[in-house]
């Protein structure tokens, strides 16, 4: 991707402005985290100090996390989540917008220092406040983020979908590995109760072997000019966006890879939305173990739902993949987990494994992995013909 995704598409759609900015540090060292302190002014230094190690007063320091992108996810759960983190607070921005620098500026305490736009943004690497890259822009602009911000030497968490083509998730990956840094994907529901109950079911054949899992992940786009109906900036419609859930909950389901796909494209009701991307689509997942996955994904919906049929029992969330508000039953009776913060749940975990130095449950090989079904889907919608998927 090049700087060609700021730059205001010629065509009809009227677009986000800008982006800006961010904050750097350094590649994970915790020793060097203290020094952050030394760059600050006094009373910016007293507040990201107390950040740093917890309100609370414990000793146990906290990675400063850089968010690339102020839009609708950032300011709406991520930023509020890491007001209640333990292994990790907001230490940056990058946007592209001043106005947005300054509202966050103020209302989050960061100091003008982590503070970058699109151009700047490299000089993160100079900036040992920053640990963490977090990439929460369209899709087609997570590898280049990725990329500039593992060679600053930051770790990097980027957003659903990982990238646009498989091409872009292996350069993520190898940028990441050549500068010892990690790579995670926001799959959030891997840190959530109900969803990980599922994967217990379903791994664990808890009721046997699973046979049959169903799953829908839509939601009704109300306006044209956004840049998820944008298929250079989006990489498709429903699918890259709400699909990948779907996706994900079957491979999570079962603990294993699809190795084949079927597919097909929903009607088009909405021509002057859907002129790029579709507006609905289905399709079906074969997995080794006997499985099948029959699952759909639109614009023109409201949905959210994961269920399975195993040899001696079964279960369905419903909802499965919203921020909140889950809810879900097994042949045994009715779930009853802790409504948790995902975010900030899957933000502590993604942290706690950098500082522990494990691997992350969710890493840049399995967006990688989740790409390569998304376009096999695609593929096997527009051939009309079985697409077998090899791993
Ligand atoms: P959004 O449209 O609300 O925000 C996008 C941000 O990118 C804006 O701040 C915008 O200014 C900036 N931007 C920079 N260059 C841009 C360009 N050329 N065109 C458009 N915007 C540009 O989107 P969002 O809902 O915050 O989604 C951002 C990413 O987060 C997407 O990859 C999306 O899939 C992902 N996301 C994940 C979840 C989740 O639950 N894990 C939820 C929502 C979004």
């Amino acid at each position: 991707m090049t700087n060609k995704h700021f730059r205001k598409s010629p065509n009809r759609r009227e677009f986000i402005k800008g982006v800006s900015l961010a904050l750097g540090t350094t590649a994970l060292g915790l020793p060097l985290l203290s020094m952050s302190s030394c760059q600050q002014g006094s009373s910016d230094a007293t507040v990201q100090q107390e950040q740093r190690e917890g309100a609370n007063g414990s000793s146990r320091k906290k990675l400063g996390v850089a968010l690339v992108g102020l839009g609708g996810y950032s300011t709406g759960q991520l930023a509020p989540a890491l007001q209640e983190t333990e292994n990790c607070y907001l230490a940056g921005i990058v946007t592209g917008t001043p106005s947005k620098a300054e509202t966050w500026k103020q209302k989050y305490n960061i100091p003008d220092q982590n503070i970058y736009n699109y151009e700047n943004f490299d000089q993160i690497k100079d900036n040992p406040a920053i640990d963490v890259v977090y990439v929460v822009l369209p899709n087609a602009m997570h590898a280049e983020y990725t990329i500039r911000a593992a060679k600053a030497g930051k770790h990097v968490i980027s957003e659903k979908p990982m990238a646009t083509s498989v091409e872009d998730c292996q350069r993520m990956i190898d940028a990441c590995n050549e500068n010892n840094v990690t790579l995670s994907i926001g799959y959030r529901l891997h840190y959530e109760p109900y969803n990980q109950r599922v994967m217990e079911l379903g791994q664990q054949k808890v009721f046997g072997a699973v046979r049959k899992i169903e799953s829908g992940n839509s939601f009704v786009v109300g306006n044209p000019d956004i840049w998820r109906l944008d298929k250079e900036l989006a990489g498709g419609g429903p699918l890259m966006d709400m699909g990948i859930y779907c996706v994900q909950g079957a491979c999570y389901t079962t603990g294993e890879s699809p190795v084949s796909i079927t597919a097909r494209f929903g009607k088009v009701t909405k021509p002057d939305f859907f002129d790029e991307v579709e507006e609905t689509i289905f399709w079906q997942m074969e997995f080794p173990g006997g499985a099948m996955a029959d699952c759909r994904s639109s614009y023109n919906a409201s949905e959210s739902y994961l269920s399975g049929e195993a040899e001696n029992g079964w279960w369905k969330l419903n909802p499965a993949y919203a921020y909140g508000g889950l809810q879900g039953e097994t042949s045994e009776g009715r779930m009853d987990f802790p409504h948790v913060n995902q975010q900030a749940r899957q933000l502590d975990g993604q942290a706690q494994s950098i500082m522990e130095n494990k691997a992350s449950i969710v890493p840049g090989e399995m967006g990688m992995r989740d790409v390569k079904i998304l376009m096999a889907i695609y593929e096997a919608a527009k051939s009309g013909q079985k697409v077998p998927l090899t791993w």
